[in-house]
């Protein structure tokens, strides 16, 4: 069970958005995005940190403090230039850098998990992806350990063949290293096999997590929702979900039927439009 910033347990599903809501006012910070959040009735907030770790300890603590007093959830995703495959040196290091960043950051404004794209294949035998990734893994949560930063870091289903992050990569990851969760990005995955758009498919990879990782991983979830375009090679960009073929409340009835908690961070282009949509329709099923 997750641990909260305020010490309770996850009890329902999050909903909310990748980053500031679009209708936040400028300068569209992340304290004025949380606060946007509350305002809209939606629950969480994801902080990009797409581009690098741009916020001061002093901003950290005080999108915490604002997002306690709305009862936000936050979860923060790491910059994309993170390849813990990379085979030169100093990329290795700087993508390991990124990343206890993003987790250190993470830590101080309150959120409990760190989304990343672990790696790319670079031609490699998945095998020899896997095992690197995860020693590179393990070093980061040792660096953490010692800094006594808790937090999970929690590598991201990808939608593109060349990227490592296949679900059997990351149940494997979450099952071997302490530490680790994954990041369920349905969007990913749908984009990635052009399946898995049905309710049945969608509890089928319910059911592989909770066998993998048990019924405590199903309560604890971190999910990626969103419209998607993709061709042969899998993902070519987020769409809205009214443009897409993506069977949400499909998704979200397997969720419900499935009791899973956790948060879930709608990365339409459009934002809160969707997250609101996504809500509104759970809340529906749940009526
Ligand atoms: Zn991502």
């Amino acid at each position: 069970m997750t641990l909260t910033a305020e010490g309770e347990y996850m009890n329902k599903l999050y909903f909310g958005t990748a980053g500031v809501p679009h209708s936040a006012p400028k300068p569209q910070t992340n304290i004025e995005g949380v606060k946007r959040i509350a305002e809209l009735g939606l629950d969480c907030m994801e902080i990009e940190f797409t581009y690098g770790v741009r916020m001061t300890d002093i901003e950290l603590r005080q999108v915490k403090q604002v997002a306690l007093n709305r009862n936000i959830r936050l979860s923060v995703h790491a910059p994309y230039f993170i390849n813990l495959n990379a085979h030169e040196n100093d990329k290795v290091e700087a993508s390991m850098l990124r990343l206890f960043q993003s987790a250190r950051a993470a830590f101080l404004c309150g959120a409990t998990d760190v989304a990343f794209h672990a790696a790319f294949n670079m031609g490699d035998p998945p095998e020899k992806v896997y095992e690197t990734v995860k020693q590179r893994l393990l070093q980061v949560l040792e660096d953490l350990d010692k800094d006594n930063i808790k937090i999970r870091l929690r590598p991201e289903l990808m939608g593109k063949s060349s990227q490592f992050g296949a679900l059997n990569e990351v149940l494997r990851l979450a099952d071997e290293v302490p530490g680790v969760a994954p990041c369920i990005d349905f969007a990913h995955w749908h984009a990635r096999t052009g399946a898995f758009n049905t309710y049945d498919e969608f509890t089928t990879m319910l059911s592989q997590i909770k066998e993998r990782l048990g019924e405590a991983a199903l309560k604890e979830m971190h999910l990626h929702v969103a419209g998607i375009d993709y061709g042969k090679s899998g993902e070519k960009e987020h769409i809205d979900l009214r443009d897409s073929d993506f069977a949400f409340r499909e998704l979200l009835q397997a969720l419900r039927d499935f009791k899973v908690r956790g948060l879930v961070v709608c990365e339409s282009p459009n934002l809160e439009e969707d997250a609101l949509l996504l809500k509104r329709t759970f809340t529906e099923l749940t009526g």
